[in-house]
């Protein structure tokens, strides 16, 4: 990390009024828990790009929930790095705040914040194939005893995430745009995701195009880096340690 780019950084978070956040998996490596892209991301041998399809659960329904079932016991054993802390003591300290995160696993909330959107669902709640209706943890049990897992409705019951190939469920987006159309953020970081869809895009070029600052937290490059005024080539809990540190 240049010195020269954290002192921009911090010099626009000393009088920013409106901060979003832009979550992916990378965030959450420092906690345990692996990212999908890259050698880190492979589970028995199979490629969690093509097991987290619609039609690889159509194929071997039971597979897939035993990867879940493998990734909610990851998540479990995981708690909130320094990453996630930092964003959290920032949701108190800035009157504009919002993660829009990519992750399923609800390190957000368990490190304290509330202002956050989950955009591809999480990983605790379920989703009857049949009618569509999201169960709570507390209402359905699933383990290795009981898969595929049957809903009372009469479908399967699948992880209520969102998978590649599937269209992002309306709401979220619209809680992102509601954000970002009143009062333009001063500032938006996008950490940890290979900033591959193109809504991702979309709201970096939003926050640009009003004057906002893109930073981008990724050790290695990505498709946003050239369009980031900053790329701060660091793990999220060094870099946010570090402008924390400097803003206080
Ligand atoms: P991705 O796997 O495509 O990319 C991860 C990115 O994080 C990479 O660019 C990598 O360079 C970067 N990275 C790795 N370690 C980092 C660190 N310590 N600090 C900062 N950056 C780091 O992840 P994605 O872009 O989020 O897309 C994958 C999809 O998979 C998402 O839709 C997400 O829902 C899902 N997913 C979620 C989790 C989770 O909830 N923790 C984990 C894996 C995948």
């Amino acid at each position: 990390m240049k010195e020269k780019d954290l002192e921009k950084v911090v010099s626009v978070m000393k009088i920013a009024k409106k901060v979003f956040v832009i979550t992916g998996a990378g965030i959450s490596a420092e906690s345990g828990i692996p990212v999908f892209r890259g050698s880190e991301g492979l589970w028995k041998n199979h490629d969690p790009m093509q097991l987290a399809t619609p039609e690889a659960f159509e194929k071997d329904p039971v597979l897939v929930w035993q990867w879940y079932l493998w990734r909610r016991s990851l998540v479990a054993r995981a708690n909130p790095n320094a990453a996630h802390k930092v964003l959290s003591r920032w949701e108190k300290t800035y009157p504009g705040f919002l993660i829009a995160t990519q992750n399923v696993d609800r390190l957000h909330h368990r490190a304290g914040n509330e202002k956050v959107v989950e955009i591809h669902g999480n990983i605790w709640e379920v989703r009857c194939t049949k009618t569509g209706r999201v169960f709570s943890p507390e209402e359905v049990d699933i383990t290795e005893e009981n898969l595929p897992p049957k809903s009372p409705e009469g479908g399967l019951f699948r992880p209520n995430v969102v998978w590649f190939g599937e269209i992002l469920p309306p709401e979220p987006l619209d809680e992102i745009s509601a954000f970002l159309s009143q009062e333009p953020p001063d500032i938006c970081f996008v950490i940890g995701t290979s900033a591959l869809f193109y809504y991702i895009q979309s709201w970096a070029h939003v926050v640009k195009m009003h004057g906002g600052l893109l930073v981008e937290i990724n050790p290695d490059e990505t498709p946003l880096s050239a369009r980031a005024d900053i790329c701060l080539r660091a793990p999220a809990a060094t870099a946010l340690t570090r402008i924390n540190e400097l803003c206080s």
